[in-house]
């Protein structure tokens, strides 16, 4: 059990705790699961970019997979080795592009065919040849939140299996190229393996046909988006999981990269929040909080169901809103959630805050982000302080 009692008279409110362990184990799960294939976990930084987390699951042998330059810097500080590091995302910098080729990470997702033009000329200027891997939008419908699906052709992610063919006979031909591997990634939060083992058949057979006219390719990249438990949702089992990307890809001899991000962190992170004070306008109960959309926006953005518990409280629940300080309607945890009566200061634990939180924070209405807490073998401490108001200001110029 974590002391989230003990954690808030220390570290006070709002406040990110990531249980370590719970974190491990999630990696070990899925790594066994793979066992007995050549397999490479590169966790999803974006999930959770805080340096201790990375650092935390380059001690277990992850690689990292990363959407921005920023991230590539983060994962080799954490110790990522540059071999395990993969650089995604549908729009790169000429700068970013330079400096992970010059980085020597194990290879870039191209995800368009004028990021491919890009690629190859930016290796051509440093004299190398760059290694990429080749984004496959297999036009799935991954069957999740909209916001969070992302291999349809109505998303902007990743080319047609024509146009990624087209790309690969291309880098074929190309001093400055180098295609190592395939990706593709449909969506987050997945819960149904069928899309998935859709998608990975498809790769697959592009994969093979490939191979045929003498494009051998080394790493099969399934993307992350394995769904994890919020509410009551059944969830797919690593072991399903792996077995059918083992089923889609037979009689191939690759390296299967995995980018799990939301199954590694969600739910190992807590977001703790205390109470400000209860209110009614009519019948409507409100709990007012001290964090708010700012600290943990996927309430708002997605409609995001967390779990909340009112910490050594009982009593009789009744329905409320849990809602922050910031002046927006949209700003709540929590809509018509079961609570006992809450007084000042109270300390409400919302669950499974370890992916796509602290990462999404913002600055919005002038309130620094929160304190960052790893609890590990029943120990505490602090990964990241608490952003002051000197820090919000800090690079703005011109108000003397
Ligand atoms: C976001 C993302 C992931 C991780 O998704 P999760 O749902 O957190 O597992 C993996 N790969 C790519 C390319 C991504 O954009």
């Amino acid at each position: 059990m974590i002391p989230f009692q003990s954690l808030v008279q220390t570290y006070e409110t709002p406040l990110y705790v990531y249980d370590f362990d719970a974190m491990k184990e999630q990696f070990e799960t899925l790594k066994e699961a793979f066992r007995g294939r050549k397999s490479i976990l590169a966790y999803a930084v974006k999930a959770n970019s805080n340096l201790s987390v990375i650092k935390h699951f380059a001690s277990l042998g992850a690689g990292a997979d990363c959407v921005s330059i920023g991230e590539v810097r983060r994962a080799l500080m954490a110790g990522i080795p540059a071999y395990k590091v993969i650089f995604s995302g549908v729009g790169k910098r000429d700068d970013e592009i330079r400096e992970a080729i010059s980085s020597d990470i194990l290879y870039i997702n191209v995800e368009s065919e004028a990021e491919l033009g890009r690629v190859e000329m930016i290796a051509k200027e440093l004299n190398t040849k760059a290694r990429i891997s080749i984004r496959v939008n297999p036009n799935i419908d991954p069957q999740t939140h909209p916001y969070i699906s992302t291999g349809l052709h109505d998303n902007k992610f990743g080319v047609e299996i024509d146009a990624a063919k087209r790309m690969y006979i291309r880098s074929k031909n190309s001093d400055s190229l180098d295609a190592v591997g395939i990706h593709f990634h449909i969506g987050s939060q997945l819960t149904q393996l069928e899309p998935i083992y859709e998608a990975a058949v498809i790769v697959a057979d592009l994969m093979r046909s490939l191979s045929a006219i003498d494009i051998d390719l080394k790493f099969f990249d399934i993307g992350g988006g394995l769904g994890v438990r919020y509410d009551d949702e059944i969830t797919i089992t690593p072991y399903d999981y792996a077995q059918a990307i083992l089923g889609a890809i037979k009689g191939l001899d690759v390296t299967i990269i995995c980018e799990p991000g939301r199954f590694l962190t969600a739910n190992a992170g807590y977001f703790l929040t205390k109470v400000l004070y209860e209110k009614k306008n009519g019948q409507k109960r409100f709990v007012v909080v001290d964090g708010a959309m700012n600290d943990l926006i996927r309430p708002s953005l997605y409609n995001a169901y967390h779990r909340i518990e009112a910490l050594d409280k009982s009593g009789e629940a009744s329905l409320a809103d849990v809602v922050g300080p910031v002046c927006e309607s949209g700003d709540f945890l929590a809509k018509e959630y079961p609570l006992p009566m809450l007084e000042h200061n109270d300390v409400l634990v919302v669950h499974s805050a370890g992916a796509y939180g602290f990462g999404m924070g913002s600055n919005y209405n002038t309130r620094g982000r929160s304190a960052e807490v790893a609890y590990q073998d029943g120990t505490a401490r602090l990964i990241r302080a608490r952003e002051s108001f000197d820090d919000l200001i800090a690079l703005e110029r011109e108000y003397l």
